[in-house]
């Protein structure tokens, strides 16, 4: 089923992430944690593309094994900068074949040391490029995009990135899901702004539910975080403990997608990283909000 399908519905929905193993060795337990999770039911998952040194080439493995296995609508992550037009076409072949239609269409990072590099010659330059070629290559894929609250990084200003966001859904993407946030304030911020920008496809809130205390700088590097005291002080009482500190931090995502969805936001996807304690402890405290 298309995402842009699912995410019509009036009534809170999840959806979780899973990323691809690193070596053949992990594949086992990363399969078995997916199903852990895609036993929960939630509106879709998506399989992560070679990020945090996962391998590429069993995002579509698991993306398939979830849909065919527990019916959950998979949406395979594909990134495209350190790539050459041959490989990603290949690819795109892969992913017809496998019977996937929702597509979540990135840039990926640029890979270190090219960070000042003359890009005129790559084959892909931004996520748009993508997007452009997946359409033509087959209109009825379902693409998403990733969109950033609290601007990318490498973006001068936030009216520049909701230009170029404009600009990747006028190309073709259909949902956007956010980059990680833990103040939903910036959240409604952003949401104005592209709004008032013309951009009109649904946004999925991503919330990275922090379970441990290294977590917390991990996370601040990846997607430079804004922290709110309230969380700093949650990390600074329960850092120590790790039953409590993961007890904390379920809780505090768990305000936040209440808070999201009393907001009028209906679909939120969990970064739930392979864990399906977390995944399942999250969709358990919003039992009866969820119905289930
Ligand atoms: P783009 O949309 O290309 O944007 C990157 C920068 O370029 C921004 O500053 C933007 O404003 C600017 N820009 C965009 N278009 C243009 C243009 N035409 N001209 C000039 N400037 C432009 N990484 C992975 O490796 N694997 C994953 O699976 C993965 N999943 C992700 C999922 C989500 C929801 C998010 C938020 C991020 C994910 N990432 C993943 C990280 C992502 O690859 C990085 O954030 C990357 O740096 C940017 O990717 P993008 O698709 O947003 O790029």
């Amino acid at each position: 089923m298309k995402i842009s399908e699912l995410l019509k519905g009036n009534s809170l929905m999840l959806s979780f992430e899973v990323f691809p193993p690193k070596t053949e060795t992990a594949f086992e337990s990363v399969k078995n944690a997916t199903e852990e999770i895609a036993k929960l039911r939630p509106s879709f998952m998506s399989v992560t593309y070679g990020a945090g040194g996962g391998t590429s080439k069993y995002t579509l493995d698991i993306a398939k094994n979830i849909k065919e296995r527990y019916g959950v609508p998979s949406l395979a992550h594909l990134t495209c900068v350190s790539s050459t037009k041959e490989t990603v076409r290949e690819k795109i072949t892969e992913i017809k074949a496998a019977g996937i239609r929702n597509i979540m269409a990135l840039r990926g990072d640029i890979p270190a040391g090219l960070e000042n590099a003359d890009r005129s010659g790559w084959d892909y330059r931004h996520a748009i490029d993508l997007i452009r070629e997946l359409k033509e290559t087959d209109p009825d894929f379902c693409i998403g995009g990733a969109c950033y609250p609290e601007i990318h990084p490498e973006s001068k200003n936030q009216r520049e990135d909701i230009f170029y966001l404009k600009e990747k859904v006028d190309a073709g993407c259909e949902f956007l899901t956010t980059q990680m946030f833990f103040d939903n304030n910036l959240l409604y911020n952003f949401l104005y702004k592209i709004r008032e920008a013309g951009i009109t496809v649904p946004i999925i809130p991503g919330i990275m539910p922090i379970t441990n205390a290294n977590q917390v700088d991990r996370a601040i590097k990846l997607s430079d975080s804004f922290m709110p005291q309230r969380f700093k002080s949650l990390v600074d009482k329960f850092g120590s403990d790790p039953d409590a500190m993961k007890q904390a931090g379920i809780a505090y995502a768990t305000d936040q997608i209440i808070d999201l969805y009393a907001n009028g936001i209906t679909n939120v996807h969990v970064y739930s990283m392979n864990k399906p304690d977390v995944a399942m402890r999250i969709q358990s405290n919003l039992s009866d909000i969820l119905g289930k």
